[in-house]
C-alpha cells in the first residue's frame, strides 16, 4: 500500500497531456515521414503511400533528388484513401463529420473492433487506447462488445478472404447511422501481406470513413484521426502537434 502511495505520489498524472500537447517521443520514433527536396531542379519529388508505408528504418531514403524522413509528427490520418499518397508526407485530412453526425456521435461513440486477418499490431495499439495513459474514454469514445450497441467499426487487417463475411455481417449489424475506421496499413493496401492471394479487402459497400495508417499507428495517431473525425480537433491542437520536435507542419 504504502509503495503503491509512493508511485502515485511521484507519477502524479499518468494520463497523456494530449491534446493539450503532444508528449516527447525516444528518438527511435518514426512518426509523420516528410520529403525534402535535395535539388533544386525541377523534377517533380517522389511520391509516397502512407497508406502502404510500413515505417521501417529502411524506409528512410535519399533518391531521386529527394530525402523520406519520418518526423514524430503523429497526425497522418485522412477522410479519404487517395489523400494518403503524398509527395511532401503532410497529408490533407479532409472535412470532419457533418453537423448532425457530430451533434449525434461527437460527444458519444462507441466503437466495434473488427480484427479481419491482422497480426494482432494495431489490435495492441487499440487496447492501449483505453489504458490510463492515454484514455480515450475521456471524450466519450469506448469500445463495445456487441455491434448492435455500437456506432460503428473498427477494421485492422487485411480482410482476408475467410473474414469478409465476418465483416458485412458485423457492419450490417451497426444501427444508421454509422462510422467505419481502417487502422493500419493493412486495411489500406494490405501492408506487409500486399499481393497475397488471401486478400479480399474492404468491400466497396462498407464505405470508409477515416484511414489511419501506420504498422502499427501509435495510439495518439488513432486517437488524433477519431477527434479530427468528429470535430474535437481545432487549429490550437492542431498547433500543439505541430510544436512536437522535429515536426513539419500540418496541413
Ligand atoms: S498494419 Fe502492421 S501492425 Fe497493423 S495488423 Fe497490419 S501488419 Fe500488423
Amino acid at each position: 500500500m504504502l509503495s503503491f502511495l509512493r508511485t502515485l505520489l511521484r507519477e502524479r498524472r499518468s494520463t497523456s497531456p494530449f491534446p493539450g500537447m503532444v508528449p516527447p517521443f525516444p528518438p527511435r520514433f518514426r512518426g509523420r515521414p516528410a520529403i525534402t527536396r535535395l535539388t533544386d531542379g525541377t523534377r517533380a519529388l517522389p511520391v509516397v503511400d502512407l497508406g502502404a508505408c510500413l515505417f521501417s528504418p529502411e524506409e528512410t531514403i535519399r533518391a531521386d533528388g529527394a530525402e523520406l524522413a519520418f518526423t514524430p509528427a503523429i497526425d497522418m490520418s485522412a477522410r479519404a484513401r487517395p489523400s494518403l499518397v503524398t509527395d511532401t508526407g503532410r497529408v490533407a485530412f479532409g472535412d470532419a463529420l457533418g453537423e448532425r453526425m457530430r451533434a449525434l456521435l461527437g460527444r458519444s461513440l462507441r466503437l466495434r473492433s473488427v480484427v479481419a486477418g491482422s497480426c494482432a499490431g494495431c489490435e495492441g495499439e487499440l487496447t492501449a487506447l483505453s489504458n490510463a495513459v492515454f484514455d480515450i474514454a475521456r471524450f466519450g469514445v469506448q469500445f463495445v462488445a456487441s455491434p448492435r450497441h455500437a456506432d460503428g467499426i473498427v477494421i485492422t487487417g487485411v480482410v482476408n478472404r475467410n473474414m469478409v463475411g465476418a465483416l458485412e455481417r458485423t457492419y450490417d449489424a451497426v444501427p444508421d447511422p454509422r462510422l467505419v475506421i481502417a487502422v493500419g496499413a493493412c486495411p489500406a493496401s494490405g501492408g506487409p501481406f500486399h499481393g497475397s492471394p488471401e486478400i479480399a479487402g474492404i468491400p466497396d459497400a462498407i464505405p470508409v470513413d477515416l484511414w489511419i495508417p501506420g504498422c502499427p499507428p501509435h495510439p495518439l495517431t488513432i486517437m488524433d484521426g477519431i477527434l479530427r473525425l468528429l470535430g474535437r480537433l481545432g487549429t490550437g491542437a492542431r498547433a500543439a502537434a505541430d510544436r512536437a520536435p522535429g515536426a513539419g507542419p500540418s496541413t
